[in-house]
């Protein structure tokens, strides 16, 4: 819109044009305000009733809040004023009126249950905490983005529609595309490998993948977005050592460039993670979870760790840690053992305090392994003869990992669901908007 100015730019002595949404109408009687918001904050408009054409007060009091706005006059000074300036108006135009009745309050003033918050999707991010989740989520891509092709490596975007799944049955949606069955894809793992045998070497990708995850949980959506990375001729300590910078990354300018952000969202102290990632075995995880006494069985060598023990966990170590070494058969048919223990996977998962962020390891990349691991999880290898295939043909050693975004912006900011990290989020009950 030509001549329009940001409320935060708008300085005393000047004339502008400043539009957005009518944040509040305050009537004191002979002097009233209206509180014009923008996307960079808001500005007063003062009306001195006395000295002001009648219909250009009647405009500016009858507006109806939320509704958009648009306001024209003089900027000048003044100390009580919220921002130290405010706007004499000339005129007043309501350039698109608001329903009195408002679904959910954006100036905050009344709460909102989530599911409210998540129906009404557009009011809630008008609010200043909720608009600052999403500009630190950008901002978590932004420099994860940055920190990727620091490290070396190409963006990638691969197919979310395939015709077979990675990471087990039952977790698939299953589609109908043109007369024949195909899913929605749960991972771009096996593409991603593919890529790595490729001219590219070193690549990464961030977009969705679909789980059809049984029960809701507060960590848990259908549709989430994937922060993906594989490299050729790296092995499980080198993806952990890329795993540890890009998520320090996303601290670090989170922290740099999000200082307005944190402090809406009450952050007095954020700080990026310092120092290494402890890295435990997942023999040392156990033994320590069973020392918690939290757990009311003692966990024992296979078993996959229970939420309560990832929780107990979390709490001994305090900080985020990565757990190594984990049993072959709890770990996908693409992970890679260990040479000199065929019980023992190169699978790693990096841990919050509070629970899984990625899970990664060092790939089988042995055409005739790869193709025993299918057999010996039950799958038909012959249904991933586009992947196989190429493992024929010089497929470099290569590891990488996968680090669910939501699940990062959640930890990093201490959202309690999921859910608050997604503009629109699919669960079991949520297919719209
Ligand atoms: P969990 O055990 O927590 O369900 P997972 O081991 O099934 O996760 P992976 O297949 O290892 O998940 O996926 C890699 C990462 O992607 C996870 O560590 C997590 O951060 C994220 N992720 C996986 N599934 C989901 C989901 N349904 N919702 C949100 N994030 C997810
Ligand atoms: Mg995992």
């Amino acid at each position: 819109m030509e001549d329009r100015t940001y409320t935060a730019d708008a300085e005393p002595g000047q004339t502008a044009t400043v539009a957005g949404w009518a944040h509040e109408i305050r009537d004191l009687g002979g002097i009233a305000f209206l509180i014009v918001r923008d996307t960079t904050g808001k500005i007063q408009v003062k009306f001195e009733k006395d000295e002001m054409d009648d219909d250009l007060v009647e405009t500016g009091m009858g507006v109806n809040r939320e509704s958009v706005v648009k306001v024209t006059g003089d900027v000048e000074e003044e100390e009580r004023a919220p921002t130290g300036v405010e706007i004499v108006p000339e005129s007043v135009e309501v350039v698109a009126d608001a329903d009195p009745e408002l679904p959910l309050d954006p100036s905050g003033k009344v709460d909102a249950d989530l599911s409210t918050r998540l129906d009404n999707r557009t009011l809630d991010l008008r609010k200043e905490e909720t608009k600052a989740i999403f500009e630190i989520r950008a901002e978590v891509l932004r420099s994860v983005r940055e920190a990727f092709r620091d490290l070396g490596s190409t963006e990638i975007n691969t197919p979310k529609i395939v015709a077979t799944g990675t990471e087990g049955g039952t977790e698939l949606f299953p589609i109908t595309y043109f007369g024949q069955e195909a899913f929605m894809n749960q991972s771009p793992q096996l593409f991603k490998q593919l890529m790595v045998g490729s001219g590219l070497e070193r690549v990464f990708e961030i977009g969705p993948i679909f789980r059809a995850e049984e029960h809701n949980t507060p960590r848990h959506l259908n549709e989430a977005t994937s922060i993906d990375f594989e490299s050729a001729f790296f092995d499980h300590e080198d993806a952990m050592d890329a795993c540890e910078t890009v998520v320090k990354a996303a601290y670090e300018g989170v922290a740099e460039n999000c200082r307005d952000e944190l402090e809406a969202l009450g952050y007095e102290d954020f700080e990026a993670p310092e120092g290494d990632f402890p890295r435990l075995t997942y023999e040392e995880a156990i033994e320590r979870i069973n020392a918690t006494g939290e757990l009311d069985e003692q966990l024992v060598w296979g078993d996959d760790l229970p939420t309560e023990g990832e929780k107990a966990l979390g709490d001994d170590v305090g900080s985020h840690y990565f757990i190594t070494d984990w049993p072959s058969e709890i770990k996908p048919f693409y992970i890679k053992d260990h040479d000199d223990d065929e019980q023992l996977s190169t699978g790693f998962d990096l841990m919050h305090p509070n629970m899984e962020l990625v899970s990664g390891g060092q790939r089988e990349h042995r055409y005739d392994h790869l193709v025993e691991g299918f057999e010996q999880q039950g799958l038909d290898p012959d249904a991933f003869e586009y992947y196989t295939k190429m493992f024929k043909y010089g497929m470099p050693p290569h590891a990488g990992w996968g680090l669910g975004g939501e699940r990062l912006v959640m930890t990093m900011l201490g959202l309690e669901n999921i859910r608050e990290a997604v503009l629109f989020p699919r669960d079991r009950q949520r297919l719209s908007p």
